[in-house]
């Protein structure tokens, strides 16, 4: 059982839970009926009220205006943003803003940090992550064709990415590009950061994710790189370590990406319970009368707490001992939650009926932007696999070639 959180974490993740209940929830309306964009300006002010309110970055440590807060202990922060399509970003917490941050604050030169990390904690700018491209599958991504060569003290950059998630009014991608075609696999390829302004850096179009192309950090971009020249300075950490830098950024990621999910499952079970008694069949004969209502109700309440002790035990083991030894934990969190979400949200839309397609509810809209859980950071399959070879391993299965 994860142990319970000490006070001074406990007193952030009250205050946070509140916040979102009082001040960021009420904006939900104005976000499912206009979008992001334009529900960004009340957003900004409630971004200042979080500073205010001691509530910035809770993930990021003291001396960049963070909280300071463990993996484990930021997990219930983020089970109780999660409640909100928008509290990550109120906070701070957004992905992929979180990952790039952990990244220069980990590997950035220190000219790095204070061109690129600090105004990003500040909250002054946005980034994106630039890794999958169209023409490769994004599920073995050694794979890659983005290509950055030397000249002299620059790189140049060519290569085509999508899926490039908050790209729209960023301020620098961080692009993973092969700088060593010839080293062995996992040495081929580096992250360089690209000023949003870089010349021949070029967004296509945002997609349209089922159906809705969003805007600003709600988008996923489709972006080309034609002669970009960009100093060599601008590489994190050492030539050829952009994969072992992946690993690092996705280790967290997957935790608080799973934790957001856990407050989606439990708004979700909320409004499907709220309907299930008050929408009635028949006079005096409410929803929540049905079997099939009750056994949804009682396998999501059973699914969901299961996930969150995943979580959590996945969060302190790496607290702990490292990514790398809670390899197999972060796999089974991240296909098993994700899992979880899918089923629990369905079953909450389906108990709405018509009303569970529109947006008078937030279930439509992570019904669109959540579906992705199980795709992006490694689909289902590939943690499936990746964590069964590991297990079999074990029983003297051979590692393939
Ligand atoms: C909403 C969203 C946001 C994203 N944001 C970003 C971002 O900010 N930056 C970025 O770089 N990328 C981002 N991605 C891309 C994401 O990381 C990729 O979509 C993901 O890695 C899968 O790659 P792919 O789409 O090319 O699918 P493919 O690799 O082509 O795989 C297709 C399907 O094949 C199956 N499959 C794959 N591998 C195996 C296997 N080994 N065994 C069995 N089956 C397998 C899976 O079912 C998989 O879904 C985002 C994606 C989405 C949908």
């Amino acid at each position: 059982m994860p142990r319970p959180l000490p006070e001074r974490a406990a007193k952030v993740v009250r205050e946070v839970r509140a916040f979102t209940d009082e001040k960021i929830l009420p904006l939900e309306k104005e976000l499912l009926a206009h979008g992001f964009v334009a529900t960004v300006p009340a957003l900004d002010a409630l971004r200042a009220e979080a500073k205010a309110r001691g509530l910035w970055a809770p993930f990021l440590p003291t001396e960049l205006g963070g909280g300071g807060l463990t993996l484990l202990e930021y997990a219930h922060v983020s089970e109780a943003l999660g409640r909100s399509p928008v509290a990550h970003y109120v906070l701070n917490c957004q992905a992929p803003d979180v990952g790039n941050m952990e990244l220069l604050h980990l590997y950035g030169s220190d000219a790095q940090k204070k061109e690129f990390l600090e105004p990003l904690a500040r909250g002054e700018t946005r980034s994106s992550f630039g890794m999958t491209e169209p023409e490769h599958a994004g599920s073995n991504p050694v794979w890659l064709s983005t290509a950055a060569k030397t000249d002299g003290e620059d790189y140049i950059l060519a290569g085509h990415k999508w899926f490039t998630t908050g790209f729209e009014g960023s301020s620098f991608c961080i692009v993973m590009a092969v700088t060593d075609p010839d080293a062995p696999m996992h040495a081929r390829a580096s992250q360089i950061i690209v000023p949003r302004g870089a010349k021949g850096m070029r967004m296509v179009r945002n997609l349209p994710v089922m159906g809705e192309a969003g805007g600003g950090w709600a988008s996923h971009a489709e972006i080309t790189l034609e002669g970009v020249r960009v100093p060599q300075a601008n590489r994190l950490g050492p030539e050829g370590a952009g994969f072992l830098l992946a690993q690092e950024r996705l280790g967290p990621g997957r935790i608080h990406h799973a934790m957001r999910w856990i407050g989606i499952c439990e708004r979700a079970f909320d409004l499907m319970c709220r309907y299930a008694v008050s929408r009635e069949l028949a006079p005096g004969k409410p929803l929540g009368t049905r079997d099939t209502v009750q056994a949804w109700i009682a396998e999501s309440r059973a699914e969901i707490d299961a996930s969150r002790l995943l979580v959590l035990d996945a969060a302190e083991q790496m607290d702990r001992e490292g990514a790398a030894a809670a390899r197999d934990a972060i796999s089974v969190v991240k296909f098993y939650v994700a899992g979880t979400l899918q089923r629990v949200l369905d079953r909450a839309l389906q108990v709405h009926g018509g009303l569970g397609m529109l947006d008078d509810t937030p279930l439509a809209w992570w019904y669109r932007h959540e579906r992705a859980a199980r795709i992006y950071d490694g689909p289902d399959e590939v943690h499936k696999g990746s964590l069964a070879r590991r297990i079999l391993r074990g029983y003297g299965m051979k590692r393939k070639e």
